[in-house]
């Protein structure tokens, strides 16, 4: 990515458009030579993968919008407002800034939709599957070098390298092993309990036309 050394990025926040302050600078965890800037808008909550052009909100949320039958509409994503976000903040596994650059909660995802003519009904937590992976492996990244490491290497989008590349591979996956057991125990009844507070680590916003109250835009 670019420009890490700058205070804020040069495009607005694409929710709201306040300023996106830079946040922090992580190690990406694909390549560990690399580092990944991001920056946050401290009026929505929006962390932004900083790059040179703005993202491209489309083509982030169409994936994670899908149509109910009875014309609304639902957006899945990960929830920076969750225990396990705050838990983890820049650590959290729900960020992805080597495959994303939007990072929503449910304030983000609120304005992003009203930009596209949408209004939010509901906004649920539940406790998902996904939702206690994300915890769980929001307590392996304090261990492993690389964060996300399970979810990548078992992806196949890290390898085992070679010479000190081959170590670290090695001992990230020793100690994702030794962690995950202690981890599960005691995250698994935090998830249950964040999503019961309506911060459990998915999100799910249900929407409808603004106008209309039909999805038909
Ligand atoms: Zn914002």
């Amino acid at each position: 990515m670019s420009r890490a050394d700058e205070e804020e990025a040069r495009y607005p926040c694409p929710a709201d458009g306040s300023k996106l302050y830079g946040w922090t600078a992580a190690h990406d965890p694909i390549d560990r030579d690399e580092r990944i800037v991001l920056d946050r808008c401290e009026t929505c909550g929006l962390a932004v993968t900083r790059a040179v052009t703005p993202p491209d909100v489309d083509a982030e949320l169409d994936p994670l919008i899908r149509r109910l039958p009875d014309g609304s509409l639902e957006l899945t994503a990960p929830n920076r407002r969750s225990f396990s976000g705050g838990i983890g903040g820049a650590q959290w596994a729900g960020l992805e800034p080597d495959r994303r650059r939007l990072h929503l909660n449910p304030e983000s995802a609120r304005l992003l939709l009203a930009r596209r003519g949408l209004e939010v009904s509901e906004v649920s937590t539940g406790f998902t599957a996904e939702g206690r992976r994300l915890m769980v492996q929001t307590f392996l990244n304090a261990f492993t070098f690389r964060d996300n490491f399970l979810a990548n290497a078992r992806a196949g989008r890290i390898e085992a390298g070679t010479g000190g590349g081959r170590w670290i591979y090695r001992l990230d996956w020793l100690v994702s092993a030794l962690v995950y057991g202690p981890a599960a125990l005691f995250g698994v009844p935090l998830e249950a309990v964040g999503a019961a507070f309506g911060r459990g680590g998915v999100m799910v916003v249900r929407a409808v036309d603004a106008r209309t109250g039909s999805i038909d835009v």
